[in-house]
């Protein structure tokens, strides 16, 4: 399978970073261009544009201290050719002559790569002024997360967009995807035959995926204040690895098949109510800075959904998401079904699961197949064991690092397609507005009740590896 791009002939020859002076530039963007230098990716001008009114040397400061602040600088030279790289357009997104300046920037280059690393609601802005600026021809928009807030607003910023540029030069980011464990799920499922008569309403008995923060809000009050677990997470990360897991085989090597079968599993996807929802909130979540007093926002989410289709009828999929909970972990269990008759006292499943396959996605990367196996002696006793397949601590590109050089080569296979984010708008749209009030747990509690009543009677939650 082709990652969907032609490197040698169609490489974005600049980048333009918006929001350059912003936390996820920081955190995230300098770091991965440094390892886009060392591994000799990253060769053309970057043009970084904010309204602070930085000198050039500022911004270079800015990304030095970046790379240099948890003593990651491996390979001087490569840092110093990303700071050559560096350019640095000052104004605002709302004003003309910054595009204009923009394009003087980008001197000769013909075919620039815009990221909006932005807040979301200057994503249209944008677009449109790249469209007005002339900026936008043979060139590609790598979008950040979140694409839109609810249906309505995705559907009009993908109009936005592809007014400016056609689909395959939209780059819509869920960094999920460019995460080695999750792409091992995709890998796992379509080369290796004996899944395939397994993998269906007829021996799978539910699925659950669980993704815990031990950490809070983290000063982004705000941000949260207007997101909310499901929008944060659960309707664009959760969501793309149950379409990895539940998706058709595709019908050819390319990845645009990939795509369409994903976006065929949201569209299957039964749009959720709310009793399928519970919403938690930490304690202590109203203190922190701009958040509101009497705040309603939920900081954990677990979900009961289903998928209405031939495979995955009568299935039911858990997802929970939360911060402040025992651990920072991330694991999918697909739970088996027990043997239809019970040959030994202790074949049915004993402590709530029968034979399971168990993907843990972070912090270490593994699979594990759950089996039972008898304990040496007379009698017919034994236990259940995991036989695991993976155990990796990789030394993997960070997800931005090959995302960032996907999308500058045209190769869209780890980014999210229009009808997707669409369809999957569409699942949670009903409960955006229309839910229960949150319920309050404790840091350091695995979330309100409600979300333990959920999965009651599939077995419960499995308890998920801990960062040590
Ligand atoms: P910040 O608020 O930290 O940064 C926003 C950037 O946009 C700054 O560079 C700011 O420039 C610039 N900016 C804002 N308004 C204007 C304007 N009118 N004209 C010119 N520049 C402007 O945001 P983040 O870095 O946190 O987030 C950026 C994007 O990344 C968002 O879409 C977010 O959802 C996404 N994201 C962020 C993550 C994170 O951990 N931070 C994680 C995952 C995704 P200046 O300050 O100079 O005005």
């Amino acid at each position: 399978m082709s990652n969907g791009g032609n490197a040698a002939e169609i490489a974005s020859d600049a980048l333009v970073l918006f929001g350059v002076s912003g936390d996820l530039a920081y955190k995230k963007i300098f770091p991965a261009l440094y390892a886009m230098c060392k591994d000799g990716t990253l060769t053309v001008p970057v043009i970084g544009v904010a309204s602070s009114t930085w000198s050039v040397e500022q911004l270079r400061a800015r990304a030095r201290k970046s790379i240099e602040h948890d003593g990651k600088v491996s390979d001087q030279g490569a840092l110093d050719r990303m700071l050559s790289l560096l350019r640095y357009v000052s104004g605002n997104y709302n004003d003309p002559a910054t595009f204009t300046a923009i394009g003087q920037a980008l001197g000769d280059a013909q075919r620039p790569a815009h990221y909006l690393a932005i807040p979301p609601s200057l994503f249209a802005t944008v677009i449109r002024g790249l469209g007005a600026a002339r900026l936008a021809k043979n060139a590609r928009v790598i979008v950040e997360k979140p694409f839109g807030r609810d249906l309505a607003s995705a559907r009009e910023l993908n109009r936005v967009a592809r007014e400016v540029f056609p689909e395959d030069s939209i780059f819509r980011i869920d960094h999920f995807l460019g995460k080695e464990a999750i792409m091992n799920i995709l890998y796992f499922r379509f080369a290796n035959a004996f899944l395939e008569p397994i993998w269906n309403r007829n021996y799978v008995a539910s699925v659950q995926i669980t993704l815990a923060e031990k950490f809070g809000v983290e000063g982004r009050g705000s941000f949260y204040e207007s997101a909310g677990c499901l929008r944060d997470v659960v309707e664009n990360h959760l969501f793309q690895i149950v379409a990895l897991l539940a998706m058709e085989p595709p019908s050819s090597r390319s990845f645009g098949a990939v795509h369409s079968e994903k976006a065929s599993v949201f569209e299957a996807m039964r749009a959720l109510q709310a009793d399928d929802l519970v919403r938690g909130q930490y304690a202590g979540y109203r203190d922190e800075a701009n958040v509101a007093r009497d705040s309603d926002v939920e900081t954990y989410c677990a979900l009961r959904l289903h998928i209405d289709s031939w495979r995955w009828e009568g299935v039911p999929w858990y997802l929970r998401s939360g911060k402040m909970l025992p651990a920072t972990t991330s694991e999918v269990l697909v739970q088996f079904k027990p043997p239809p008759q019970r040959l030994f006292a202790d074949s049915a499943p004993v402590d709530g699961h029968a034979n399971y396959l168990r993907f843990q996605l972070s912090p270490h990367s593994s699979i594990a197949l759950a089996a039972r196996v008898k304990h040496p002696g007379k009698d017919f006793i034994g236990e259940q064991r995991e036989l695991q397949l993976v155990e990796e601590q990789t030394n993997e590109d960070t997800p931005y690092q090959r995302l960032l050089a996907d999308a500058m080569c045209g190769a869209g296979a780890l980014f999210a397609r229009e009808d997707a984010v669409e369809a999957a708008w569409a699942v949670v749209d009903p409960v955006l507005e229309n839910h229960h009030p949150v319920s309050i747990y404790q840091p350091g509690s695995w979330g309100p009740q409600a979300g333990d009543a959920l999965i009651a009677d599939d077995g419960g939650w499995h308890k998920p590896a801990e960062e040590g």
